[in-house]
């Protein structure tokens, strides 16, 4: 079954399940719904509901649909398809946004499904097109390749990846309408018996503004001490590729950045030893400056870099130490003279 938007009522609904994807989808919707002179809807699933929901009105949307607290513990992949298209048959809204987690990628797809639709997943840019079409642009061929595609369908069905759009600023002059929702929810086919926290470092990789990652560059782990030294020195947090967090286990697997890590989007990226494949790279692309130290000079990470440095990380990760280090004790006298 096709839905078709109602004359005039056709909106640009976004849902992600994860706080911090929820608001960065505000941004792109809101974008979205202003070029087609249309309204925002998000739907909003997590506590503090009202909270939260005020948050997105400030943040640009027209209106905001909560689930009643007590529903909105008990959703998972199942109640959320089920709000999505309770409220896309409700607003009839053009198009849908869903935050590319876990959880959103299956709940975005089953909504096509379930509607006849297509779903273009991963989109990183998205614009209008003609006669209420959706242009998206996907990565496609690993990553070598962007696709620019024309989503025809009724509704456009799209996955945003989390960190790709910044969250929008707050305007609390900004007025909007807040639902509270009921659904009629599936009897659930899972119970949750029990949930434990997984064990994590005690930092966040995706939120360091400095990274320093390490890879395979590294013999050994001993060696480890030479890239933790950049670390402190550039007040970093230590991340590292696939190999270093999976295999040789010489870092915790949350700090490993890529596909199947961490996205992180830090001012500074400091690539040790890391050939940049594009696994790696997707994790850390959005970086704002990248600095690459690689021997080898064909390596794909100088083509990410702002700064290529073309070397053994034994030889040039203790010198620029050194170098960082008397850089930072000459501006620690400066200040110290300069507050007499
Ligand atoms: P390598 O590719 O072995 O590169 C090591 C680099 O170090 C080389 O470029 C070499 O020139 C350089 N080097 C060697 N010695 C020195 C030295 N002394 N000084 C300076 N440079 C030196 N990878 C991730 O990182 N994150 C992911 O999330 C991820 N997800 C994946 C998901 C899937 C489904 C698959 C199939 C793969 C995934 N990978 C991921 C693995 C990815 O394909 C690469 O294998 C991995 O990123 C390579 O890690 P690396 O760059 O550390 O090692």
């Amino acid at each position: 079954m096709s839905i078709q938007p109602a004359n005039g009522s056709a909106g640009v609904l976004v849902f992600s399940e994860h706080p911090d994807v929820a608001v960065e989808l505000l941004g792109i919707g809101r974008a979205l719904a202003d070029a087609a002179g249309v309204e925002l809807v998000a739907l909003h699933a997590g506590e503090p509901l009202r909270q939260r929901a005020e948050d997105a009105v400030a943040r640009g949307a027209d209106e905001v649909r909560v689930l009643a607290p007590a529903q909105a513990e008990r959703l998972g992949a199942d109640g959320y398809l089920e709000a999505l298209w309770q409220t896309v048959q409700e607003r009839r809204p053009a198009t849908v946004l869903v935050g590319s987690t876990r959880t959103g990628v299956e709940v975005a797809a089953r909504l096509a499904q379930r509607l006849g639709v297509g779903c273009a997943t991963d989109c990183i840019a998205l614009e209008p097109g003609a006669d209420g079409t959706l242009v998206v642009e996907r990565r496609v061929f690993g990553g070598h390749f962007v696709a620019r595609q024309v989503v025809h369908s009724a509704p456009a069905i799209a996955t945003v990846p989390p960190k790709r759009f910044e969250a929008p600023p707050r305007d609390d002059a900004r007025a909007g309408r807040i639902h509270e929702a009921t659904l009629q929810l599936p009897a659930p086919r899972l119970r949750t018996i029990a949930v434990e926290e997984r064990a994590r470092s005690a930092v966040d990789i995706s939120k360091a503004p400095v990274i320093v990652a390490v890879g395979r560059g590294l013999k050994r782990r001993e060696d480890l001490a030479l890239v933790e030294a950049l670390a402190e020195v550039l007040g970093a947090t230590l991340a590292g590729s696939r190999p270093v967090t999976d295999d040789l286990k010489w870092l915790p697997p949350d700090r490993k950045v890529g596909l199947s890590g961490q996205t992180v989007r830090p001012a500074l990226y400091v690539a040790c030893g890391i050939s940049g494949q594009i696994e790696h790279v997707v994790g850390m692309r959005s970086a704002r400056t990248v600095v690459a130290i690689n021997t080898d000079p064909k390596a794909p990470i100088h083509g990410e870099a702002d700064y290529s440095i073309v070397g053994d990380l034994y030889e040039i990760v203790p010198p620029l130490v050194a170098a960082c280090r008397g850089a930072r004790e000459r501006q620690a006298v400066a200040t110290l003279e300069a507050l007499g």
